[in-house]
C-alpha cells in the first residue's frame, strides 16, 4: 500500500512539472523577471519594450496619441479609448503621426479633404495605459 501511494505521488509531481516548464522565468537586461516567451519574441520585458517604443517618438507625439484615444486627465481612466482617431493635416501633425506609425503605435486610415485619419493600434492603446476594456472599445471605434 505504502509503495503504491509513493508511486502515485511521484506520478502526480511529474504531471505538475510539465506545465511549469513552459512558464520558466528569465531575466531581462533591466533585471526584471519576464516570461521566456516574452523575451524570445521581444528580446526584453514588456516594460522595456514599451520604453523602447516611447524612445522612438518625440514627447509631443505621445500627447497626440493620448488625445487620439481620449486618454487625457479630463476623462476618467475607465472611459479611455472612447474615441480612436486623429485627423491630421499636412506638416507637423502629419509628421508626428508618421512617427507613431513607424513606432507601431498607430495606423493611417482614410484620407479626406487633405486630412488623413489615424488610429491607434493595440500597442498604441497599451502604451497609453488603456485597460483591456478600453483597448476593446478603441479597436471597435477604429474599424
Ligand atoms: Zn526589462
Amino acid at each position: 500500500m505504502i509503495t503504491n501511494r509513493a508511486q502515485i505521488a511521484r506520478h502526480h509531481l511529474a504531471n505538475q512539472s510539465t506545465p511549469a516548464y513552459s512558464l520558466i522565468r528569465k531575466v531581462c537586461a533591466c533585471g526584471k523577471a519576464s516570461s521566456a516567451k516574452q523575451l524570445v519574441q521581444h528580446d526584453k520585458c514588456a516594460a522595456c519594450a514599451l520604453a523602447a517604443v516611447r524612445d522612438a517618438i518625440m514627447p509631443g507625439d505621445f500627447a497626440k496619441l493620448q488625445h487620439m484615444l481620449g486618454a487625457v486627465q479630463q476623462y476618467p481612466k475607465s472611459k479611455w479609448g472612447w474615441r480612436n482617431y486623429f485627423a491630421a493635416g499636412s506638416g507637423q501633425q502629419h509628421e508626428a503621426m508618421r512617427r507613431l506609425v513607424v513606432a507601431g503605435l498607430a495606423t493611417a486610415g482614410r484620407a479626406a479633404n487633405e486630412m488623413t485619419y489615424f488610429h491607434a493600434t493595440r500597442l498604441g492603446c497599451k502604451a497609453t495605459g488603456l485597460n483591456a476594456a478600453g483597448i476593446k472599445r478603441a479597436m471597435e471605434d477604429a474599424s
